[in-house]
């Protein structure tokens, strides 16, 4: 589990500013929510948060430790994407374990927390089959067993459920809240599906155009947003 400080991030591509200095901190064991229109930088922040890219200013910094130029592999970090990218040729148990492999656990270690994860996930009755004979909520359910036998300090979600139909969006979305509870570890989490906002985070964030337009828990968006660009991408409360 990790605490997270972003201070004054900005990231370019070539002349083209995306992010354009964001401060944020996000406290241990927090499910931070990242919400905003199409293109307005979700993803590049996940990702210069994951280290998968490098913020072009500012700093990073991991449970009081400064990250930004370590590669995403020295971070800690797990991150779980839309599309699955599951290994086809890999049973879901060497799917769990590969990481883990390449890093060098014992083997009895690998396997407990391979037998953990798919309990927690409810995938035990699966852990010897190839991801095509798998549902699409279950293979999103191995995606996300893929991160947590690594026992990140810091989850990192990028519209995990967007390629989900709507009922098993519902299900998956209940049990990571579930999840999280049992984890207790620090989410950051991107969508642009406001019931999931709503029900999930402890606080979110709304960017727009690269900066952060306002930040706080679903209650204080709703009934109290900055302006009517935020109005319009908080839901309903429930
Ligand atoms: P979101 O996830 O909110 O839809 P992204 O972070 O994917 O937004 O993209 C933000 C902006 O940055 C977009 O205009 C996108 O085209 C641009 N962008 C993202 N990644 C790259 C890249 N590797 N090279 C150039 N432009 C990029
Ligand atoms: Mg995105």
């Amino acid at each position: 589990m990790a605490d997270l400080k972003l201070t004054g991030a900005r990231k370019a591509f070539g002349a083209v500013d995306v992010l354009h200095g964001i401060d944020l901190e996000v406290k241990d064991g927090e499910f931070v929510v990242f919400v905003g229109p199409s293109g307005c930088g979700k993803s590049t922040l996940l990702r210069v948060i994951a280290g998968l890219e490098m913020v072009s200013a500012g700093e990073v910094h991991i449970d009081g430790e400064r990250v930004t130029h370590l590669p995403a592999s020295d971070r800690g970090l797990a991150m779980v994407f839309q599309s699955y990218a599951l290994y086809p040729h890999m049973t879901v148990a060497r799917n769990m374990a590969f990481a883990l492999e390449n890093m060098r656990l014992p083997k009895a270690e690998i396997d407990a927390r391979v037998k953990r994860a798919a309990e927690m996930l409810r995938l035990t009755d699966y852990l010897d089959r190839k991801p095509k004979a798998l549902s699409g909520g279950q293979r999103q359910r191995v995606a996300i067993g893929r991160a947590i036998v690594r026992d990140p300090k810091i989850f990192l979600f990028d519209e995990p459920l967007s390629n989900l139909d709507a009922e098993l969006r519902v299900a998956t979305r209940k049990e990571l809240a579930a999840l999280h509870a049992e984890l207790g570890g620090t989410m950051i989490y991107v969508t642009h599906d406001q019931v999931e906002a709503m029900t999930l985070a402890d606080r979110i964030v709304v960017l727009r155009a690269g900066r952060i337009e306002q930040v706080g828990a679903p209650l204080d968006l709703y009934n109290r947003p900055a302006n009517a660009f935020v109005a319009g991408f908080i839901g309903s409360p429930r």
